[in-house]
């Protein structure tokens, strides 16, 4: 089959495959419990649906403008004033298939070829192939357990160059959920600003962030310096729609401008139903996220007094995104010597999935979700541990 040398080059999604391994030892009558999701385990709320439920009962099933409806641009903008005060039109903004399209249209809208596009590491999966695809060059930013996973203005300038172009940011991570407090973001932003480097602020988990710590976000950044950074959301996560695929950036309307080139020439509007519905949810009521917080924290904290137990292993507590990211190299032996056989031998042994810490960038690890019922976790997490500790 002919397939084209650019694709030859790209790596398939690690978090696909092993959700492709647990299928197969499904289908031959295993059980599996999946700690590998990356999504909530709650539904998407009734008056998102409802709102998607009359949009197709009035017949809105068209194409639209290619950015979104004006009405969900609006919400979109208005987001960045009712959480964080922040003032931006419109024009601003631009719906995308999930905040994977935003990315992606940033990334294609950003990089000329050979460009250097610095990725603190652990990352979430898809950045270096898209920053493959876009003809840039991956650059990865290594970061330690010790510092939550988080860089730092000394860390980013060690491997500056002059190609250096743009920086991706993830706050609350995937998959370690680390998440910069405002004045550490800020500090990066200055930074960043002084030596021309563009921020892409990737925050499609900014809602899922717990106390004591608080949500933090490039946006005000961005309201001063419009040229220097794109912040990303996405109702994916913070309003369990992960399936509706509506996400969105926040850039100076030329950048928007040019996103939009890109998207009208792949995918042009997001699904027109969809836009009715995160209208709604963009506009209507939030419980639901305090709601997810609750749980997520109480899971948080019980699966990591558990993981914490395991002779050997250290994890930074996260405040935020539904992710634990163990340093779990002290079970590796010349049999199973990376994070990707752990993982295989936890499914096959304990009929657990996991995602393999080298899919993010560092082969230490295994992520752990908790997006699953207390219960679920809880006998996950006890069978993992009678495997890792021989019991
Ligand atoms: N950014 C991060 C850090 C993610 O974890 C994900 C999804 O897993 C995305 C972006 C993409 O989100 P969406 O499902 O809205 O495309």
């Amino acid at each position: 089959m002919r397939i084209s040398d650019r694709l030859k080059k790209l790596k398939p999604s690690a978090t696909l495959a092993v959700n492709a391994k647990a299928q197969e030892l499904k289908a031959q009558g295993r059980e599996v419990v999946s700690l590998a999701v990356g999504e909530p385990d709650f539904p998407t709320p009734g008056h998102v649906c409802e709102a998607a439920q009359k949009a197709i009962d009035d017949g809105f099933t068209r194409y639209t403008p290619v950015p979104g409806i004006p009405d969900l641009r609006a919400a979109m903008a208005g987001y960045y004033g009712q959480f964080y005060g922040v003032c931006a039109k419109a024009e601003n903004t631009i719906a995308s298939n999930g905040g994977k399209q935003a990315l992606y249209n940033l990334l294609m809208a950003l990089i000329n070829p050979g460009d250097e596009v610095l990725i603190p590491a652990p990352y979430w999966v898809s950045y270096p192939p898209m920053v493959e695809l876009a003809d840039g060059v991956a650059v990865i930013v290594p970061t330690t357990p010790e510092s939550g996973f988080l860089v730092n203005v000394r860390d980013l300038e060690a491997v500056c160059t002059p190609r250096t172009s743009v920086l991706i940011l993830n706050s609350p991570s995937n998959p370690t959920g680390g998440h910069y407090a405002q004045e550490a973001l800020d500090e990066i932003a200055r930074w960043a600003k002084a030596r021309g480097i563009f921020i892409i602020s990737d925050e499609v988990y900014d809602r899922l962030v717990y106390e004591p710590a608080k949500p933090s976000t490039l946006s005000h950044f961005w309201q001063k310096h419009p040229e220097n950074v794109a912040v990303v959301g996405a109702l994916s996560k913070s309003f369990c729609m992960t399936g509706w695929r509506v996400g969105w950036t926040l850039a100076h309307a030329d950048l928007v401008k040019a996103c939009a080139k890109i998207q009208g020439q792949s995918t042009s509007n997001i699904n027109s139903v969809a836009q009715k519905a995160a209208v709604a949810a963009l506009t209507g009521p939030w419980t639901l996220v305090d709601e997810m917080k609750t749980a997520f924290v109480r899971r948080r904290d019980m699966a990591l007094e558990v993981i914490r137990s395991w002779p050997g292993v250290t994890c930074p507590k996260p405040d935020g995104a539904f992710y634990l990211f163990p340093v779990v190299d002290t079970y590796y032996t010349p049999e199973m010597p990376d994070s990707a056989a752990l993982c295989t031998r936890l499914l096959e042994e304990a009929g657990v999935a996991l995602v393999p810490g080298s899919a993010f960038g560092d082969d230490r690890c295994v992520r752990f979700s908790y997006a699953v019922a207390d219960e679920v976790l809880m006998s996950a997490l006890s069978k993992v541990g009678k495997v890792l500790l021989g019991k």
